[in-house]
This record gives C-alpha cells, structure tokens and sequence, in this order.
C-alpha cells in the first residue's frame, strides 16, 4: 500500500522552486494538500489588532484560488480548512490515516511551536520539514546559528564570501500524488482587484517577468528611497511573504538580469536587500521570543507612556505631522508602503509620539499585505533600538524627510496629509486632570 502524505501548506503558495512540491512529485504516494486559515488571524490580540486586515485577507484568498487551479490541472486538489490548526489537523491525520506530514520550516516561534504540538498529538506520524523560505538552508550557513553576527554587515560579507550557489528547484512535468479526499472543505472563490499587487504564484511570475524586462532593476540604488512610485523598487515582498515566490527565483532572476543586461551597483543592491532579508529570517530564529519582547535582545527598557489617544491618531493618520499621516493613509487604503514610509512611520511612533514600539509593530502586521514576521519584528526593534542596529536605534527627522522626500507636497497632498482633524500632539480637557 503506498504512503498517506499530508502536505500543510503555509507561506509556501508556490509550485515552482517549491521543493516539497518536486519531492512529491517523484513519489508514489496519495496525497492530501491542506490550508488552514485561523479563526485568531481575524480576532483582536494582545495589541487590539487582527494579524489579518483586509488587504492581507483578500491576497491570501487570491493566491489560494490561482494554486488551486494550477494542482487541480495536475490532477490534485487543494483543501482550504477553517478552525484551529493543531487540533483540524490531528482529526485529518487520525481520520485520512495519514503516514506523513510534510511542511515548510517556519521562522515564527508561534508557527513553530504549532508544528510542535501537532508532533506532540501524533506520535505514530512521520514530520519531514524542509526549508524553502531563505537562500541558504541553515546548514549552508558559513556559521552555526549560535554564532550569527549581531549586525548585519558583518553577516552579509561572511555570506558573500562563502558564495553558495543559489539554485532554485524546478517541478518535474506531469500529475502530481494521487489526491485523498478529505470530507471538510471550502471552495475558493475567484477575487479581483483593481490594486497593482494580485496574490498567486502566476500573478508573481507576471510581476517578474515585467520588472526585470525593462530597464527598473539598473536604476534600483537611486530610485529606492522614493515615497511613491511603483516601479522604483522591485515589489516582490507581497508575494515573497506568502511564498508564492521564491527569495531564490529572485535573486537568480537579478543575476540573469546582469548576464543579459547590465550589472551595476542598482543591480547588486537588490540583492543586498535580499540579504537584509535573510538576516531578518536568521536573527528571528535565534531570537526567538524575544522577537516580541519590549526590551528586545537590550537589557535596558526603552521610555515610553501609552497614550492610546496618540496611537489611536498615529493609526488614523490625524497626528500633528502631514508626511506622516500620508504614510498611514497609504497604509490603509493600500495594504502597502516604501520603505522610507516605514521608516518614518516608525521613528514617529517611538520617538515623537513616545509609544510602545511593539504596539507599531502589531498594527503593520494587521495593515501590511507583505507581512513578514522576521522583517516586520526585526525592523521595527531596529528602530525602537532594541534590535540589531549597531547604533541603537534610528530618529528620522520628519522636517528633513520631508524636504528630502517630499519638498513640494505632492505625496503628502495625494493622501491626504493635511487633514482637519490634524490637531496638537495631546488635547486634554481640565475634566481630564484629577482634583
Ligand atoms: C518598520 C518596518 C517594518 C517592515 N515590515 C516588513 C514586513 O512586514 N515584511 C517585509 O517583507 N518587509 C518589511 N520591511 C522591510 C521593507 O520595508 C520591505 O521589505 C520593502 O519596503 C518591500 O518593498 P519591495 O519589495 O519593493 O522592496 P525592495 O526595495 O525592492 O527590496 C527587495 C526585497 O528585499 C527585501 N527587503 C528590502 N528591505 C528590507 C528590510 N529592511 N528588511 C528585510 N527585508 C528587506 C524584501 O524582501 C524586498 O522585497 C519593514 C521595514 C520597516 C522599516
């Protein structure tokens, strides 16, 4: 009788340079590929936000329907289920008696620790995990993880050095397993939008194919810093996060690009950013829990009071500063921000509004379709200066951002910056102070 394999879909919605999908597709077993959405995406956490807003939802639902209809052409399906994962998948185990689980390691504690307990509940299932999300698995690190550099440059040029090649994985031609037929399931539901950034792995492929046909990736250094403007950075970040690309498929397509094109300093840049990526991943690993922790991989507690009438104005875009508020109407009503977006948007909230950094970091999570939990935690304990930033900390001045960035308005003015709500940093009425 041949194996019983469960494959748990992740942030893996891919199937080429998909290595768990290649190993399928050389064996002889039946096959059951699985998505689990969490009811908890959707409910308030410990910082009142919802890991999942409703542009991340509406991607995911997006990248969901295209690799469903790309398994179904392979002669498989793919189950969307709904419920607490650990507990949906240990009853599809016991009920499909399922040999082995094969899944994409993860880099979060929290999806970690959910692999662990489904181990845990099934004692008699094989787990195989494989690593897919990174360009180096960890055992082609120049290091062991213990000894991962505290900064990034020391990391990048010890990598660069190395030189490991980066190859990613083809799908071989023809079906994929055979499917087993699982009794719950949710059907996909096509969904369009009118926004430049379409979940799914084909949508990813469309979107690298354009960019590196034209002349963007030779300009990438000196254009990368803009506030707005689609093409003055790569965009891959959206389906980077949902996996439905590969850091690989990108970085190798950078590197046909220099063959073909032009190599320059843009050219390498992108790839620079994509170690800075990588690092995150690494750094999330090793950090663990701490991750999330206020004081960071510090020993010392930043300052700060929680206002919530500030964090309430930071989120809706009425604080007293106009670029900043543009940033967070673009975050809303896109899913989406630059980098330097993210940057001055994080210096505000730690340093001029003097709030809680990981309360920033939740919000971003719930708002950004890239969502990524390395990059975004990683980041914003950068700028808190409780992270990996060999300075301790980065305050954007937002006067000098704006001249810099935004010297006539025309960003600010697109989304809205100067709203009438805008008012003082702190409004308190005399009723507000006790007697
Ligand atoms: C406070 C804050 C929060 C952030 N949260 C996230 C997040 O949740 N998810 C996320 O993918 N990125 C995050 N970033 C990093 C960065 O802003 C985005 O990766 C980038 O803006 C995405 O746009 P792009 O794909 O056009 O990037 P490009 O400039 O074209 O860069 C190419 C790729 O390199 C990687 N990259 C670039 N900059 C960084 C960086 N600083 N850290 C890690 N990877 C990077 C991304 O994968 C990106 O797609 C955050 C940055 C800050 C300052």
């Amino acid at each position: 009788m041949s194996k019983r394999i469960l494959y748990w879909l992740q942030n893996d919605l891919r199937l080429t340079d998909n290595p768990v999908f290649s190993d399928l597709a050389t064996r002889q077993c039946a096959l059951d590929v699985v998505f689990v959405i969490n009811p908890h995406w959707f409910k308030n956490n410990n910082y009142q936000q919802k890991p999942y807003g409703i542009h991340k939802q509406q991607f995911l639902m997006q990248s969901l329907y295209e690799l469903q209809q790309a398994l179904i052409e392979r002669g498989q399906t793919l189950h969307v289920l709904e419920g607490e994962p650990v507990s949906l998948l240990k009853a599809c185990i016991n009920e499909q008696n399922i040999d082995e689980v094969v899944y994409s390691e993860q880099f979060g504690v929290y999806e970690q620790r959910q692999i662990s307990l489904l181990k845990a509940h099934c004692l008699n299932t094989q787990f195989t995990g494989t690593q897919q999300d990174t360009l180096f698995k960890q055992n082609d690190l120049p290091f062991d993880l213990s000894e991962l550099p505290k900064h990034f440059t020391p990391f990048r040029k010890k990598v660069e050095a190395a030189n490991s090649p980066i190859t990613p994985t083809t799908l071989p031609n023809g079906l994929l397993p055979k499917p087993i037929t699982l009794s719950a399931k949710k059907p996909i539901e096509r969904i369009t939008n009118k926004g430049a950034m379409h979940g799914g792995f084909n949508s990813a492929q469309a979107h690298l194919k354009q960019y590196f046909a034209g002349a963007m990736p030779s300009t990438y250094k000196t254009t990368r810093n803009e506030l707005d403007g689609f093409n003055n950075t790569t965009k891959f970040s959206t389906w980077l996060a949902f996996g439905c690309i590969s850091a690989k498929q990108v970085y190798k397509a950078v590197e046909n690009y220099e063959q073909c094109n032009t190599a320059n300093e843009s050219t390498y840049w992108i790839k620079f950013e994509l170690l800075w990526r990588e690092y995150f991943k690494w750094h999330a690993l090793k950090a663990g829990n701490t991750l999330f922790s206020f004081k960071g991989q510090k020993q010392t507690k930043p300052l700060t009071t929680f206002t919530p009438t500030r964090f309430a104005a930071w989120c809706n875009g009425t604080t007293p500063y106009p670029l900043v508020n543009a940033i967070m109407k673009e975050l809303n009503t896109t899913g989406y921000i630059s980098n330097r977006a993210r940057q001055i948007a994080a210096s505000c909230l730690v340093n001029e509004l003097g709030l809680d950094w990981r309360y920033g970091a939740a919000y971003f999570e719930q708002q950004l379709i890239d969502y990524d939990v390395a990059a975004n935690w990683g980041n914003w304990q950068y700028i808190a200066g409780v992270g990996v930033d060999p300075r301790g900390g980065r305050h954007f001045n937002i006067q000098k951002q704006t001249a810099q960035f935004d010297p006539e308005g025309i960003y600010t003015n697109k989304w809205h910056g100067h709203s009438n709500k805008t008012q003082q940093l702190d409004h308190l009425n005399e009723v507000d102070w006790p007697i």
